[in-house]
């Protein structure tokens, strides 16, 4: 799985003061299961070490990239070197982007933006970033600063993981494999968009007799865009009740007050999702309920990673 990453994040000595920002995440943990594309524009741009940048408003509302020690306007120069780095990743099947937060290049959403005067005005998204998102609409894309929250981290995985699997599953699919890719994801949808999953429904549904090729097109915008969505505690909980019902006749009461208890107890922050989730499998797995198992709710990336371990993985 190749992920593309702010090359400053990778550890590489590649910021304005020759310094790096390793991340802990990125390269102990998501390492074990992806290859990294490392990119660092500025540094493609201007080498290291180097004046620091700021992006600066225009009267037209327009941005520029001024250096914080001469103010020369390096627009341009930082612009040219954005394109070639975004041509290195493109030539990679990506399945993500993973940025420096913050950064006049790197942050999403998060690149401070001044007015010619010093004042602040607002943040927006570094120049890479603008570019990226430009070309890969549906790509995921996080910043390593975001990636501390816990919510927002496995909402990712979850995304990443998503979005590997419907890369392989298209090739060489058939209108058979949809109708059943779509089944086994049933509630990893439904925990991050049911208006969407039923949207993915009707087109699997294919009442209008199109060709395999145009449902698996709209397909995959619709089902590259609900993965993009985060969960929510409601939708997660929603997800956990309707697949209590699956294994509820095979249940006595006092079973089904402890699953339910669980699922109580999760919502309230007070167990992590992945008890009431292992509770399911074991009775899926006792009782033969086959729909259940082959969810990839259940298992949606390696459980090494442990991000539903932890009770702040839900908002
Ligand atoms: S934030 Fe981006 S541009 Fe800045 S050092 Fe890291 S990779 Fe390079």
């Amino acid at each position: 799985m190749k992920i593309a990453v702010s090359g400053c994040l990778l550890g590489q000595s590649v910021r304005f003061d020759s310094g790096h920002k390793r991340d802990d995440f990125v390269m102990d943990e998501l390492s074990e299961y992806a290859e990294y594309i490392s990119f660092c524009p500025e540094n493609m741009a201007f080498s290291n070490p180097r004046p620091s940048i700021r992006l600066v408003k225009n009267t037209d509302e327009s941005l520029k990239v001024q250096s914080n020690k001469t103010g020369d306007d390096l627009s341009d120069t930082l612009s040219e070197a954005s394109k070639k780095d975004l041509d290195n990743i493109a030539m990679h099947d990506l399945r993500a982007i993973i940025f420096k937060s913050k950064s006049p290049t790197c942050g999403i959403g998060s690149a401070k933006v001044y007015l010619e005067n010093g004042f602040a005005a607002g943040k927006d998204d570094g120049v890479f970033v603008a570019m990226c998102k430009e070309k890969f609409p549906l790509l995921p894309m996080e910043e390593e600063g975001r990636l501390c929250d816990a919510w927002l981290r496995e909402n990712f995985v979850m995304q990443l993981y998503s979005y590997d699997s419907f890369e392989n599953f298209k090739v060489g699919a058939n209108m058979k494999d949809l109708v059943e890719f779509h089944r086994v994801n049933k509630f990893m949808l439904q925990s991050k968009n049911d208006v969407l999953y039923r949207k993915l429904g009707k087109i699997v549904g294919n009442h209008e007799k199109k060709t395999f090729t145009e449902i698996l097109s709209k397909y995959e915008f619709l089902f590259k865009t609900a993965i993009a969505k985060k969960s929510s505690k409601g939708k997660t909980r929603n997800v956990l009740e309707h697949m209590a019902g699956f294994v509820k006749s095979f249940l006595d009461s006092e079973e089904k007050m402890m699953l339910h208890e669980q699922i109580d107890d999760y919502a309230a922050q007070i167990i992590p999702l992945i008890v009431p989730l292992s509770t399911l499998k074991l009775y899926a797995s006792k009782y033969e309920v086959a729909y259940l198992l082959e969810q990839t709710f259940l298992s949606p990336y390696p459980k090494e990673l442990a991000l539903r371990s932890n009770v702040k993985c839900v908002k």
